[in-house]
């Protein structure tokens, strides 16, 4: 199961800032490898947990996390691509470019 809370702690991870005051404050260091590992969705509270140990918003966190948005398929040229933002129908400027001109 993929989690919206994933790419933000891989992120955390690589940059060092799961350290001990995050295990001992917000979330098990269990719980986390298990989301990180992809074996576990995060809840809205654990999600809200980690966004106010971070200063950041739930809705962010959320937003930023292409890895649990589904598969679309292009708009122009039907290749499948992970969408950066819930609304996005192409998989690049250079599509949404063409269709754009192709429909003026
Ligand atoms: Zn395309």
């Amino acid at each position: 199961m993929r989690s919206h809370l994933q790419p933000f702690l891989v992120q955390k991870q690589q940059s060092g800032k799961l350290d001990a005051a995050f295990f001992s404050t917000v979330m098990s260091e269990k719980r986390t490898n298990a989301i990180l590992n992809g074996l576990a969705g995060a809840t809205i509270r654990e999600i809200n947990n980690v966004a106010k140990h971070f200063k950041t918003t739930s809705k962010e966190i959320i937003e930023h996390a292409p890895v649990s948005s589904p598969e679309k398929n292009c708009d122009y040229c039907a290749k499948p691509f992970i969408p950066a933002k819930p609304k996005a129908r192409f998989c690049s400027d250079a599509c949404r470019n063409k269709s754009h001109r192709e429909n003026a």
